[in-house]
C-alpha cells in the first residue's frame, strides 16, 4: 500500500508547529510529510517590529527551517505556492513543479489590510515579513544619509499608522532604537519626530481604560506624538494626509492598521467567508475531509457571531490539534474538537514597558515587559528546546550547545 502524503503549506507558527507535532505522532513509515515555505527560514512575526528598527539581530528573529525540523521525518521544500488544484489534489509551485497530496494543511498566514486607501500599497512600509521589516530598517538608514545632504526634516519624521498592538509595539521600538541609530549615523536625535496616528478615540481602543491611560502615558513620556480620532486618508512618497485637512510631511509611513487572510487562497475553489477559509470544529475546511486550515488564513467561529482573532496564540493552539486530526484521519480514528483557551495578551512598548491582560489581571510596566519575554522564550523552547534559546540569544550554533 502507498504511504499517504501530507503536505503543509506555510512554515509560520501554525505550519511549523504542526510539522513538529506530526514528527512526534506519526509512526515510522506511516506517512510522507512535506513542508513548503517560500523562504528557508521561519521568522518570529511577533518580533518583527524589532527587525524594523534593528533592535534585534537577524538570528534572533529568523531561523533556518532545515535546522528546526527532523529531515528524516519531514521533507522541506523552499518554494512559493502559486495554486492548489483540489480536484487532482496537487499543489502547484512557482517554477512549475507540482506536489500531490492526500492530506493538505493550508497555513499561509496573513496579508496587510490597506482598505484601498490611496497610496498606501505603493508608498507605506509594511510589517508583514522578515523581509518587509528589513526594508523598514534600510529606509530609516537611507533617510538618515539623505538628511545629511538636504537637511529636510521630513526625512527624520517617522509615522506609524494604527494604534492597535502592532502600532504601539512599533512606536515603542522606534523610541528604543532610534537614539542608538542616530548616534551611529551622526544624526541629532532631538530632530527626530515619532508620530502615531489612530482612527479610534484612543490607542488600543479594545483594552480597559486603565491600560489605555497607561499606554498613552508611556508613549508621551517617550516623546512620541499621538494623534487619535483621526483617519489616514492618503499617503504619498513625501507626506501623509489625514482627516480635518491635516498633513504630515514624512518619507516613512509604517502601516499597521490591521490584517486580513492571505488572499492567494481565494482562487482555489475553496469556500471563502470574510476573506478566509472557514473550518469546522476539527479544523477541516468546510465540506472537505482531507484539507485542513489553521492560523490567520482560516476562519474558526468560536460562536455563531464571533471568529477567533488572527493571533499567534490561536495558530499555536490549533497546530497540535490539527496534527492529531490529520493522523486520526489517516488511521480512521475519531477526530478531536478544537477548543480555544485564551491565555491573555501582552504587547511591548519598547524593551522596558508592556501592557497586557491575563484573565482579570492587568499587566503593565517592567513586569509586563518581563512576561512578554517569558512568552517569547517559551515559544522558542517548544520549537527547539533550550539549545534554540541559547542560540537565539548568544549566537552559538546548536551543534556547539
Ligand atoms: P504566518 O506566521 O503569517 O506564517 C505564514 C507562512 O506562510 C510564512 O512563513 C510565509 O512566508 C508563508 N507563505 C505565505 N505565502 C506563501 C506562499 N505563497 N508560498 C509559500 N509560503 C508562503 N500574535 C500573538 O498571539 N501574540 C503576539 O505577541 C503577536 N505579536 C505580533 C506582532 C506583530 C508585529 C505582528 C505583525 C503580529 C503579531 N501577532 C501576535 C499576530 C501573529 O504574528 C499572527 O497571528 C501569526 O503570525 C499567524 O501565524 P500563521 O502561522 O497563521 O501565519
Ligand atoms: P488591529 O486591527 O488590532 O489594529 C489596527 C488599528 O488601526 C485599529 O486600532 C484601527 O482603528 C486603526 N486604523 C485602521 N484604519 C486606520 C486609518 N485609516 N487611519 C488610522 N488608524 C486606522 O491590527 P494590528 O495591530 O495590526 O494587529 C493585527 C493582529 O495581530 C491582531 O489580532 C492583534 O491582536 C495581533 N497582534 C497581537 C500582538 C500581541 O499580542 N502582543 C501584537 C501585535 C499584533
Amino acid at each position: 500500500m502507498t504511504k499517504p502524503k501530507i503536505v503543509i503549506l506555510g512554515a509560520g507558527y501554525g505550519g511549523i508547529i504542526t510539522s513538529k507535532s506530526l514528527e512526534k505522532l506519526l509512526k515510522s513509515g506511516e506517512a510522507d510529510v512535506t513542508l513548503i515555505n517560500k523562504h528557508d527560514y521561519h521568522y518570529l512575526t511577533t518580533q518583527l517590529h524589532k527587525t524594523g528598527v534593528g533592535t534585534a539581530a537577524d538570528r534572533q528573529i529568523a531561523m533556518s527551517i532545515p535546522e528546526l525540523i527532523n529531515p528524516a521525518k519531514t521533507r522541506f521544500l523552499k518554494a512559493a505556492v502559486s495554486s492548489v488544484d483540489i480536484h487532482s489534489q496537487g499543489v502547484h509551485l512557482e517554477g512549475g513543479e507540482t506536489v500531490t497530496y492526500d492530506y493538505l494543511l493550508i497555513a499561509l498566514g496573513f496579508e496587510v489590510e490597506t482598505f484601498g486607501i490611496p497610496g498606501v500599497k505603493e508608498n507605506a512600509f509594511k510589517i508583514r515579513s522578515f523581509r518587509s521589516t528589513k526594508i523598514i530598517y534600510h529606509q530609516i538608514v537611507k533617510q538618515f544619509n539623505l538628511y545629511k545632504q538636504d537637511y529636510d526634516p521630513s526625512r527624520l519624521t517617522f509615522v506609524v499608522a494604527g494604534g492597535g498592538f502592532t502600532g504601539i509595539e512599533m512606536l515603542g521600538e522606534l523610541a528604543d532604537g532610534l537614539p542608538k541609530l542616530c548616534k551611529e549615523h551622526d544624526i541629532p536625535f532631538e530632530k527626530i519626530r515619532i508620530i502615531g496616528i489612530e482612527a479610534a478615540p484612543s490607542v488600543i481602543p479594545f483594552f480597559p481604560k486603565q491600560s489605555i491611560e497607561y499606554t498613552q502615558e508611556v508613549l508621551e513620556k517617550r516623546n512620541i506624538e499621538v494623534i487619535t480620532a483621526t483617519k489616514i486618508l492618503e499617503c504619498t512618497p513625501e507626506k501623509v494626509l489625514l482627516e480635518n485637512n491635516l498633513e504630515i510631511p514624512t518619507r516613512t509611513l509604517i502601516w499597521s492598521c490591521g490584517v486580513k487572510g492571505n488572499t492567494i487562497v481565494h482562487k482555489w475553489g475553496l469556500p471563502i467567508e470574510k476573506g478566509k477559509i472557514p473550518v469546522d470544529s476539527y479544523l477541516r475546511v468546510k465540506n472537505s475531509k482531507n484539507i485542513f486550515s489553521i492560523g490567520d488564513c482560516s476562519l474558526f467561529m468560536k460562536d455563531e457571531k464571533n471568529a477567533l482573532p488572527p493571533t499567534a496564540q490561536v495558530a499555536l493552539q490549533q497546530a497540535p490539534v490539527c496534527a492529531k486530526n490529520i493522523v486520526a484521519s489517516i488511521r480512521g480514528e475519531s477526530l478531536k474538537t478544537f477548543e480555544y483557551h485564551h491565555k491573555g495578551s501582552v504587547a511591548s512598548i519598547g524593551l522596558m514597558a508592556a501592557v497586557g491582560k491575563v484573565g482579570n489581571f492587568r499587566l503593565s510596566g517592567m513586569f509586563g515587559a518581563f512576561m512578554k519575554q517569558v512568552i517569547e522564550a517559551r515559544y522558542l523552547f517548544n520549537l527547539g528546546g533550550p539549545s534554540l534559546i541559547i542560540k537565539q540569544h548568544f549566537g552559538v550554533s546548536r551543534e556547539q550547545v
